[in-house]
């Protein structure tokens, strides 16, 4: 659906209450004098829809704050305990599910694995199970939606997983249908690039840059990016699979149909792989012959192993090489690199410096923002429930019957 170009007077309302909604949920406390000067909008209309959203329990005042020339004035702040969602993050070996409030504070979080053997049709009948004992302790307070991070491109039209490597058969089930069916309200699902994108986005103070890229180098290699304020899912949602773009055209057959995709040599299971293959040859080595995991492999080279920490800065090297050619192609101003391979996240920092530096010329890599950082496990949750975060942001509610917004949703509209 084409959104339409031109705004009426309703639009616009709804535009500026959207703005000063979001600066507030930036600044977490501000004054209405913050608000004027960070929207552009006239003092007098900042109040106004101050007022607004305060009548409708979205906003509320928290004591005195200090402005400029020490003028102190009264703060608002966004009113976290009227409003909660939940967000789900799926992943090839489990399921992470928390209850947030609208700022992105945790309430409660919970985690299960999914067993090696288990069907698609097992791992949802869990999700469903997690999103209802989350439900049952909101206190009755409103819930405005489910968001869903998941491992692999989402078909938007189809309401599902186009395909996720190493976990066949997702792409049989309409997992927001499914959901929205089983709790009746909105559920929003995104590739967790975009959603991660998102998060980082909402929370990056008063002037977040103009183009976001956001990797995260988990088992797979994800990316998304956010271009004015505006999520990058392409023509239908496939977008942001920078892990399977080919950094070596004669290497390793790829799941995706592709030869020597990143991910191959950089997702953490390229690292499994690449550090039981090093450790054939080491008899010397207390670990030959053994198999460690992602993250004991990361946690030796934290300790200054020499072999892990080697294998470990190939790997990030070739992160490099795929965050290279990402900023040749989109020149964003702000690069987040994040998930597990960020359990090494100083040694990640300096390898991706060094290569970025080595490879981008200096006037455009200057300007251009490098955040390395670890993400736990909320991080991820809390990642999803960005997707319903940015609805209630675009569309703040223009009553106090949020029932009237809770139609069933797929996506972010
Ligand atoms: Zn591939």
């Amino acid at each position: 659906m084409a959104d339409k170009q031109g705004k009426n007077q309703s639009d616009l309302l709804t535009l500026n209450r959207s703005l000063i909604l979001r600066l507030t949920r930036r600044m977490r406390v501000c004054s209405r004098s913050d608000l004027a000067r960070a929207s552009g909008l006239t003092k007098a209309s900042v109040s106004d829809i101050a007022r607004q959203l305060i009548d409708m329990g979205v906003l509320w005042e928290v004591g005195i704050v200090s402005g400029q020339k020490n003028r102190r004035s009264i703060g608002v702040s966004i009113k976290q305990s009227s409003f909660f969602c939940v967000g789900v993050r799926l992943t090839r070996k489990n399921i992470q599910a928390g209850l947030f409030d609208i700022a992105g504070d945790p309430l409660t979080q919970t985690r299960r694995d999914i067993a090696p053997n288990a069907k698609p049709e097992d791992a949802m009948a869990l999700i469903r199970e997690m999103v209802g004992e989350l439900l049952g302790q909101t206190g009755g307070r409103a819930v405005i939606g489910i968001g869903l991070a998941l491992p692999g491109p989402v078909i938007y039209d189809e309401g599902r997983i186009a395909y996720m490597s190493v976990f066949r058969g997702w792409e049989n089930i309409r997992i927001g249908d499914e959901l929205s069916a089983a709790f009746h309200m909105p559920v929003m699902m995104e590739h967790d690039g975009v959603c991660f994108a998102l998060s980082e986005w909402q929370d990056m103070g008063e002037n977040p840059g103009k183009v976001l890229l956001c990797v995260l180098a988990g088992q797979g290699i994800g990316a998304g990016m956010i271009i004015d304020g505006q999520a990058m899912r392409g023509a239908f949602g496939a977008s942001g699979e920078l892990g399977h773009t080919s950094v070596n055209p004669s290497g390793i057959r790829c799941d995706c149909g592709n030869y020597g995709c990143l991910e191959q040599y950089c997702g953490t299971l390229a690292l499994e792989r690449m550090a039981g293959e090093r450790l054939r040859d080491m008899p010397d080595h207390p670990l030959y012959n053994t198999k460690p995991d992602a993250a004991a492999v990361m946690r030796l080279a934290r300790e200054g192993d020499p072999v892990f920490v080697r294998l470990f800065r190939q790997c990030a090297r070739y992160l490099g090489y795929g965050i290279v050619n990402a900023i040749n192609f989109i020149n964003p101003d702000v690069v987040v690199v994040t998930d597990e391979l960020a359990q090494c996240e100083d040694l990640l920092r300096e390898v991706l410096t060094e290569t970025l530096a080595q490879r981008i010329p200096d006037r455009i890599l200057r300007r251009i923002k490098l955040v390395v950082k670890q993400s736990g496990s909320v991080n991820a949750m809390r990642a999803a429930t960005s997707l319903v975060v940015e609805r209630f942001l675009n569309n703040p509610p223009a009553s106090q019957n949020l029932s009237e917004g809770a139609e069933h949703e797929n996506h972010t509209a």
